[in-house]
């Protein structure tokens, strides 16, 4: 089997027009917004270094911030540094997140000539009291028109979404994953909505013009829309910010540290329960993926009692093998 893995590199806020009520890319990454380009061509000489290994394909992957909004000069030389080590062998391509307002013919083809081949696209809602409302400073139709332009340039399209943005509905958020589908994703990211301190959210939180999120309910949200994906085929790459101090820290929100294998499990329930309906005075036999066992018999039973609870059902037996992942197949005794 091939081997794959990203070598990330955070360039936190630089040259982002905007400020989103929710970010606080300080505080997400852990640096400060703006780095002198030789310390930051620095950093990622090192960091590319210190990754040299024995994988297949390795992508230099330039994560935070707005990557196409970063002052042309400087973003060429960290894409020209990029190069020598695709050029070296250490890593096959590269991928870069940025809005859906800084993309155009012109970026593209910058983009193409040092060889970017995924371009993700925070398009976090397509609906357009949540975009305001959050202060994003562009709209739905933005991140339309770029996803057209990034399809059909040839690159491969990831869409972000967020769950629990203010105004954002349960509704919204399955219709933003729906859409991200439409505009041609083979791949996604899905963050539950966390708050920072020091951010606009903060405030709007305290002063209770916005409601955080409960993991509960950030579970729940976001289930549907990872499930949207998963049917849809398009690959889901991650469930909730990358880890670190800040993250544990932030006072409100959906920050719960196993929430990608909260979600996961919750997807399986949802499936199940749905399949089996009303098992009262059965037993219900469920075969999943091996691999998925521990998604419904961890967390502390959580999810198992869940089931139990949707399905009513006397005795449920868990079966691992090899059946697909996220395709229980279902025994129901005592018809
Ligand atoms: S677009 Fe991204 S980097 Fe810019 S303010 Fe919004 S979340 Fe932060």
């Amino acid at each position: 089997m091939k081997t794959h893995r990203n070598l990330p590199f955070f360039v936190p806020h630089a040259g982002c027009p905007n400020c989103c009520v929710f970010c606080s890319q300080v505080k997400i990454t852990g640096e400060r917004a703006e780095k002198d380009i030789n310390v930051e061509i620095e950093e990622l000489r090192s960091m590319l270094e210190s990754e040299k290994g024995e994988f297949d394909e390795s992508q230099i992957a330039f994560f935070g911030g707005s990557f196409t909004a970063i002052e042309r000069n400087r973003m060429e030389k960290l894409l020209s540094v990029a190069n020598e080590y695709i050029d070296s062998g250490v890593a096959s391509g590269i991928r870069i997140s940025t809005r859906p307002d800084k993309i155009d013919e012109e970026i593209l083809s910058v983009l193409k000539k040092y060889r970017v081949t995924h371009i993700e696209l925070g398009v976090q809602s397509t609906d357009d009291s949540v975009l305001i409302k959050s202060e994003r400073g562009h709209l739905a139709k933005d991140s339309f028109e770029s996803a057209k332009l990034i399809t059909e340039n040839g690159f491969v399209f990831g869409g972000q979404m967020m769950i629990g943005l203010p105004n954002s509905t349960v509704e919204s958020e399955i219709q933003t994953a729906r859409d991200i589908v439409k505009m041609g994703a083979s791949e996604a990211r899905i963050y539950p909505t966390v708050v920072f301190e020091g951010t606009k959210l903060y405030d709007m939180a305290m002063n209770g013009e916005y409601k955080p999120l409960s993991t509960e309910e950030a579970v729940a949200r976001t289930a549907k829309c990872a499930r949207i994906f998963y049917e849809a085929g398009v690959k889901l790459l991650r469930i909730s910010l990358h880890s670190s101090e800040n993250l544990k820290n932030a006072p409100l929100g959906a920050n719960h540290p196993a929430i990608g294998e909260l979600v996961k499990s919750r997807i399986y329930t949802d499936i199940i329960s749905e399949k089996a309906g009303d098992c009262t005075g059965k037993k219900l036999i469920i075969r999943i993926s091996k691999k998925d066992i521990s998604m419904l018999s961890g967390h502390n039973g959580q999810a198992l009692e869940l089931l139990k609870t949707k399905t009513k059902a006397d005795e449920i037996k868990i079966i691992g093998d090899d059946s697909p992942r996220f395709e229980p197949i279902l025994e129901i005794q005592g018809d």
